[in-house]
């Protein structure tokens, strides 16, 4: 007797294609598919109504308790934010200066009390101390991923040098080849200078827009430390995955160099939003948004199989604390994003572009399990897997209003705007999780996953 069983779907199938068949779930997998007929009893049905039924959804780059503090509160929040929005699995970068090791513990005891999502961590390094502390990362806590910021951010987090990332991605080969280095790339020199310029024309005033705020990021920063991070993945030999690629000039950069160890992601923001848009400095982020030509060659990355992977890059925060009337200086960066991540990919991508639904769903689920030590736990839809599906409606308009999301932050740079395509359930570990928006589910199903390398 399986525990659920969902039929009258097509599923879509990483490396397969789109395939009709039903889909039984028992103890959290997938332990049959077949033909409705031929599946055997369930103590449940859902009927996908002959929708597309894709793997759950995994954002490998979220950012939680920055603003408020508070990493339980976010994390209850934001992962049913997330769970709404058809993503089952959530990858968190934590950062700061002090050791890793002692704060482990608490961060994945509150992961597994307060998750609604899966979740995975990636750890920040910033001194010799954190590089030191890396095995025991691994070994003891089921971390694979390591970050390296060659920019930082104002008043959050220092950047390190190419020296530092060398040292740490040496470190991180002698432990396992199959550990990855996040590497946040733009070239610190270049955006200082753009930073000086901005400060000389605005200073403390409230002035500035998304528009002015899109120098802050010049795109030659980024495509000089694309091709910086694709030397240090041919020395090194370790995996690298590019984080938030923003620009033109990046994609051209990494087709033009990266090595066969070297990944590429971007956002759901990045590859919808252009510094004119209307949601103005609400979607001040760093890098910056940039312009029309920077996101149709993110696309056309994403087709050309350069981009690897989807993110969301989500920073929740209020709109009080946010304060775009401080101006462009004044204003933090960040965005409550992660869930309208599956809605805004289907709409930019299936929808406006003609970009295949197997291609998203490559992108969205698959590549990041494959980077990062999950697959076919998570990504794919096949026997073993854990049951996490989203029914997908590529025909569902929707007008985005942030009261609707789940999440704390009280605004979306999508607010008002409809989008078609969208998540009408979320199957998370054979449980039907969400239907039609509503979550039926409490918090603390998520589990924390740790790798073993
Ligand atoms: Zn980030």
């Amino acid at each position: 007797m399986l525990d659920l069983k969902a039929v009258n779907g097509k599923a879509v199938i990483p490396g397969t294609g789109i395939v009709e068949t039903g889909i039984g779930c028992k103890d959290g997998k997938i332990v049959v598919l077949a033909k409705d007929a031929d599946l055997p009893e369930a103590a449940s049905v859902y009927d996908a109504g002959g929708k597309y039924v894709i793997p759950g959804v995994i954002d490998p780059h979220c950012h939680l308790g920055i603003f408020t503090g508070d990493f339980a509160y976010e994390t209850e929040h934001e992962t049913r934010a997330a769970l709404a929005g058809g993503v089952t699995t959530v990858g968190l970068f934590m950062g700061g200066t002090e050791p890793y090791l002692p704060q482990l513990p608490g961060l994945v005891d509150t992961l597994n009390a307060k998750a609604s999502a899966d979740t995975f961590l990636h750890l920040a390094m910033f001194t010799s101390q954190q590089m030191d502390e890396m095995e025991r990362c691994v070994k003891d806590h089921g971390v694979a991923e390591f970050k390296f910021y060659m920019t930082g951010i104002p008043g959050v987090f220092p950047n390190v040098t190419d020296a530092f990332i060398l040292q740490g991605l040496r470190r991180m080969r002698g432990i396992s080849d199959k550990l990855t280095a996040c590497i946040h790339c733009e070239d610190q020199s270049m955006v200082d200078a753009a930073l000086a310029e901005l400060v000389a024309g605005y200073g403390d005033s409230a002035g500035g827009d998304l528009c002015e705020w899109a120098k802050i990021g010049p795109a030659e920063a980024e495509e000089l430390a694309v091709i910086r991070a694709c030397y240090l993945a041919h020395v090194s030999g370790t995996k690298i995955y590019i984080v938030h690629m923003s620009s033109e000039e990046g994609v051209i950069a990494a087709a033009d160099h990266r090595p066969d160890n070297l990944f590429v992601e971007t956002t759901s923001p990045y590859l919808s939003l252009t510094k004119d848009d209307p949601a103005g400095l609400r979607a001040k982020m760093l890098p910056p948004i940039k312009d029309e030509c920077d996101r149709e060659a993110l696309w056309e990355g994403v087709m050309e199989d350069i981009i690897d992977s989807f993110g969301t890059d989500n920073t929740p925060l209020s709109l009080a604390v946010k304060g775009v009337e401080k101006g462009m200086m004044g204003a933090m960066p960040g965005y409550p994003v992660i869930a309208t991540h599956l809605p805004v990919l289907l709409h930019e991508g299936v929808n406006s572009r003609g970009v295949p639904l197997e291609t998203i769903v490559e992108k969205a689920c698959a590549n990041p399990a494959k980077i990062f030590n999950l697959y076919p736990q998570k990504g794919t839809i096949a026997v073993g897997s854990d049951a996490d599906l989203v029914v997908v409606d590529l025909d569902k308009e929707r007008v985005v209003h942030a009261a609707e999301l789940y999440s704390f932050a009280d605004y979306s740079i999508w607010e008002g705007r409809t989008l078609k395509g969208w998540p009408v359930a979320t199957i998370k570990g054979g449980v039907v999780a969400v239907e039609n928006h509503e979550i039926r589910v409490e918090p603390g199903i998520g589990r924390y996953l740790a790798r073993s390398i």
